[in-house]
């Protein structure tokens, strides 16, 4: 058995982990101009607060406020205009160019939020790392929106402003006395993190990591960048690791065959001080846009294996993940492990596909180079390698199975959800009918009175019509008497 540098999780034995938690309703203000429907939206950061705070985990976190980031850090990664533009475009002025503007960019919007969310979604990811760095806390998760790897030096892209982790990964390297020389970056969104790979191409005391959908670049953001022989480049060779998937569906499994043979041994080699993830959860089981199946179990066995890395000392920041239950499930599981006051078994269920084996196989080759223990097996070898912790797929029919088993896993998951929801409609379609019901007895009871009234209105009337004739009988009776008087006379 093979042990990391730092099985600590940086406490002492009976020490409780101190692991921030940053969330600001602010950060709700960025939305599409007319608040039309779309998959990056306010639900989003709402239901995993939601979800923290009704479970009570918050409570065993250290909560702390959202800052706007200052442009100097910025600077780091944007250009000056791409600070400019989006620093300006929620202004008055910029009101009737903005959707314009946003027309430019590949999947942007802008309305008039998005100044400020950008700035605190950055500013909450530094100020996460600064505490991490610190020691103030052991580990952090940035609940923030918009998200931000997609994000260029020179233009925002695929719902991201600024590259948050980017700039709190500057942040850290540019302040000496934090002592923060080596990061690892682990982007496990299942897209690839094209603006995070660029910003850091050349440069060796980032490792960034990223396992994405990539289908021959056929699968956002499109294109060769997400290959796994982008390595990066000069002094940054080696320190790009690219785990392009060659198709959907990929699970547990396939992640933690990944995790266990490409990068829990690169980032043993490279011992982070500090490591950040790009935490999208839109590889979860039933996202709309990711189409892959990881469970929040498997999203928890991800970081319990790098949480043995730089003293336990993590920063998750949030990037996509569009099925909002999935999503809060997740996000919990995932803070669970950095309380890390609870076991969680570290073993996963599920074979990994066939082609995640070749995909493994063909990193480890591109890479070995600058990480010798990444120097090559046979297929055979790998698997025989991995049957301890996955067992080895190698036909086509476990191939199918797999992926049906998937698909079954999927769907089940979609009933249960349509179940909740009708349960919900059933509760709130009874609430109506009693209080239906309830203004039904109501309504009856004022008709009964009404009716009475006017029964009783009715014999009022009655009695005084009788006595009115009474009266004018009386009064003919007297008319006639006088008359008759009258003539006597
Ligand atoms: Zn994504």
């Amino acid at each position: 058995m093979e042990f990391p540098p730092d099985q600590s999780n940086g406490t002492e034995p009976g020490e409780r982990r101190r692991v921030g938690l940053v969330y600001d309703e602010r950060m709700c203000k960025h939305s599409t101009p007319k608040g039309e429907i779309h998959p990056e939206n306010p639900d989003r950061i709402r239901s995993i607060w939601n979800k923290l705070t009704s479970a009570g985990i918050h409570q065993r976190c250290v909560i702390f406020d959202a800052k706007e980031v200052e442009d100097k850090y910025i600077a780091a990664v944007h250009t000056n205009n791409h600070i400019n533009l989006i620093k300006t475009i929620s202004s008055e002025k910029m009101a009737s160019k903005r959707n314009r503007v946003a027309a430019r960019y590949n999947s942007i919007h802008f309305n008039e939020g998005s100044s400020e969310s950008a700035y605190l979604a950055a500013g909450s990811v530094l100020e996460a790392a600064e505490k991490v760095a610190k020691g103030e806390l052991n580990s952090a998760f940035a609940i923030v929106r918009p998200p931000g790897h997609h994000a260029e030096e020179s233009e925002p892209m695929g719902f991201c402003l600024f590259n948050n982790v980017a700039i709190a990964t500057s942040f850290l390297l540019n302040q000496k006395k934090l002592g923060i020389n080596k990061i690892l970056i682990v982007d496990w969104d299942v897209h690839h993190g094209n603006g995070t790979q660029k910003m850091f191409w050349k440069d060796s005391r980032v490792l960034v990591f990223s396992v994405h959908r990539h289908e021959n670049g056929s699968f956002y953001p499109t294109g060769d960048d997400g290959s796994h022989i982008m390595i990066g480049e000069g002094p940054g060779a080696g320190y790009n690791i690219n785990v392009p998937w060659e198709n959907d569906q990929c699970g547990d499994a396939d992640y933690i065959a990944v995790w266990d043979h490409i990068l829990i041994p690169v980032a043993r080699e490279f011992n982070p001080d500090i490591i950040i993830i790009s935490a999208g959860f839109d590889a979860a089981l039933g996202d709309p846009l990711g189409g892959c199946c990881v469970t929040p179990h498997g999203y928890s066995v991800m970081l319990k294996k790098l949480m043995k890395f730089s003293g336990g000392k993590i920063i998750m920041a949030l990037e996509g993940g569009y099925n909002l239950n999935s999503l809060a499930n997740s996000v919990v599981a995932c803070i669970e492990v950095l309380l890390d006051d609870k076991p969680i078994a570290e073993s996963v269920e599920g074979y990994p596909f066939e082609s995640t084996w070749r995909v493994i196989k063909a990193v480890r080759e591109e890479l070995s180079a600058f990480w010798p223990v990444l120097v090559d097996k046979s297929p055979e070898e790998l698997q025989v390698k991995c049957s301890d912790s996955v067992p080895k797929i190698i036909n086509a029919k476990e191939v199918t199975a797999t992926s049906q088993r998937g698909k079954i896993i999927s769907d089940t998951l979609t009933l249960s959800e349509s179940l909740d929801r009708l349960t919900e409609l059933r509760i709130r379609f009874q609430k109506s009918l009693m209080q239906i019901k309830s203004e039904i007895h109501v309504t009856e009871d004022r008709i009964h009175r009404v009716k009475d009234s006017m029964i009783k209105t009715a014999y009022a009337i009655s009695e005084q019509g009788q006595q009115l004739e009474q009266i004018r009988s009386a009064v003919k009776t007297l008319t006639q008497t006088r008359s008759s008087r009258g003539c006597e006379k």
